[in-house]
C-alpha cells in the first residue's frame, strides 16, 4: 500500500521536500469499516491550508498521510450495508488503500465519467453553486465577479452565472488563462491580475460595476475588488488561495470602510453547509450540461507520487479546471 506523508511542515513555501512516498501494509477494515481502493483523489488548495493549522477541521502534522476527498471502491464490504464493488466519496488519505467507517462513506451512482462525481456534480460545482446562488442571489442582467477564474471553483462559477443571464467577468494569472476563460468558458472579459493596475482594469472590465464577487483568493484581488462594487453588492467568500502558501498574509487595506460606504455584504460559507441542497444543485448542473451552457472542466494528473507536484503545481496556478489525481483505473 503506497502511501504519501507529511515529511515536515513547511515554514514557507510548499515544496516537494515536504512530502514522503512510503510503504505500508494494507489496512485491515475493524468492525463497521470497510476496505476501500482509491480511485481519484481531489487536489484542493485547501490541503495546503490545513498544514498551516485547524480550519474547519484538524490541522494535519508532520508524519501524518494527507487527508483527501475522494471516489473509491469497496473492496472489502466486511458484513456492513454496503457491498463490494460499489463506488462511493469517502475521506480518504493520499494512499491506494484505506479503510473508512462504513455510515461515513457516501455510495455514489454509477455513472461513465467517475471523474464528474469531483469536478461538475462534486466538490467544484457544488461549491460554485452553493456559493453563488445562496449567498449571491444573482439576479439576470446583474455583473458577476470572480477570481482564480480558470480553476475548477472559479469556471463553474462564472459558467453558472452567464447561464441565469448575467454578466461575467473572471480574474486570472496571466493572458493565456484570461484568454481560455472567455474564449472556452464564455465569460465577457477576464482581468490579469499579475499586470499592474488591477482596480483601473476591472473598472474598464465592469463598466457598470460588480453587483456579486465570487472571492476565491483574498489579499490584493479581494481588495481591488471591492473597489469596484455597486452599492449593496454582495461578497462570496469562499476562500484565500493567496494566503496559504506564504508566511507574509496582507488583507485588503480597504476593510471595513469600502463595506460602510458602499453597504456591502460579505460572509463566508463551507460548502458542506448546503448539503440539504446538493440534489438541486446536481440536477441544475446535469440541465446545464445537456444545454451545453456549462463545460466540465478537469485536469487530471496520473499516478498516486505525482500527487505532491499537483498540489504545488495548484498553488501556483498551472491548472485549468478542477484538479484530480488518479491512483488507479476505474
Ligand atoms: P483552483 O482549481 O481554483 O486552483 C487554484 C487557482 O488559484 C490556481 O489555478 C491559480 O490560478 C489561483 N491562485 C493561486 N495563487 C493565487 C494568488 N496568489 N492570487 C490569485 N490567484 C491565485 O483550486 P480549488 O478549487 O482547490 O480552490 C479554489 C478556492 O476555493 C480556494 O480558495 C479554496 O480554498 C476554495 N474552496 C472553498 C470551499 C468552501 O467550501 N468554501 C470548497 C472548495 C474550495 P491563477 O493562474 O489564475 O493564479
Amino acid at each position: 500500500n503506497r502511501q504519501i506523508t507529511i515529511a515536515e511542515l513547511p515554514t514557507g513555501t510548499l515544496g516537494p521536500e515536504h512530502f514522503t512516498l512510503g510503504e505500508t501494509a494494507k489496512p485491515e477494515p475493524k468492525k463497521g469499516e470497510v476496505l476501500l481502493r482509491v480511485i481519484l483523489m481531489s487536489i484542493d488548495a485547501a490541503n495546503r491550508s490545513w498544514m498551516k493549522g485547524a480550519t474547519y477541521r484538524a490541522a494535519v502534522q508532520a508524519g501524518d498521510p494527507m487527508p483527501t476527498y475522494a471516489i473509491c471502491e469497496v473492496i472489502d464490504a466486511n458484513g456492513t450495508h454496503l457491498s463490494n464493488g460499489d463506488i462511493v466519496a469517502a475521506e480518504a488519505t493520499w494512499s491506494e488503500y484505506v479503510t473508512a467507517k462504513a455510515r461515513k462513506v457516501q455510495p455514489m451512482p454509477k455513472v461513465a465519467t467517475l471523474s464528474h462525481l469531483m469536478s461538475v456534480y462534486g466538490i467544484a460545482g457544488k461549491t460554485a453553486f452553493h456559493g453563488l446562488m445562496s449567498i449571491g442571489n444573482p439576479m439576470a442582467g446583474e455583473t458577476v465577479l470572480v477570481s482564480a477564474a480558470a480553476g475548477s471553483v472559479g469556471g463553474y462559477v462564472g459558467q453558472i452565472a452567464k447561464a441565469l443571464g448575467c454578466r461575467v467577468v473572471g480574474i486570472a494569472g496571466g493572458p493565456d488563462k484570461c484568454k481560455w476563460v472567455v474564449d472556452e468558458l464564455g465569460f465577457d472579459a477576464c482581468v490579469d491580475y499579475r499586470e499592474a493596475g488591477l482596480s483601473r482594469a476591472l473598472a474598464v472590465a465592469c463598466p457598470d460595476g460588480a453587483d456579486i464577487y465570487f472571492d476565491n483568493v483574498g489579499g490584493k484581488v479581494l481588495e481591488s475588488s471591492l473597489n469596484v462594487m455597486n452599492e449593496k453588492g454582495r461578497v462570496i467568500c469562499c476562500g484565500a488561495i493567496s494566503q496559504y502558501d506564504t508566511e507574509n498574509p496582507t488583507g485588503p487595506r480597504n476593510l471595513p470602510g469600502v463595506i460602510v460606504v458602499k453597504r456591502l455584504k460579505m460572509e463566508g460559507f463551507i460548502v458542506m453547509d448546503f448539503a440539504h441542497n446538493d440534489a438541486k444543485c446536481v440536477r441544475a448542473m446535469q440541465h446545464w450540461v445537456g444545454t451545453g451552457q456549462i463545460k466540465v472542466i478537469e485536469d487530471i494528473v496520473d499516478g498516486l507520487e505525482n500527487a505532491p507536484k499537483a498540489l504545488i503545481g495548484l498553488l501556483n496556478g498551472d491548472n485549468k479546471g478542477k484538479r484530480l489525481v488518479r491512483v488507479a483505473a476505474d
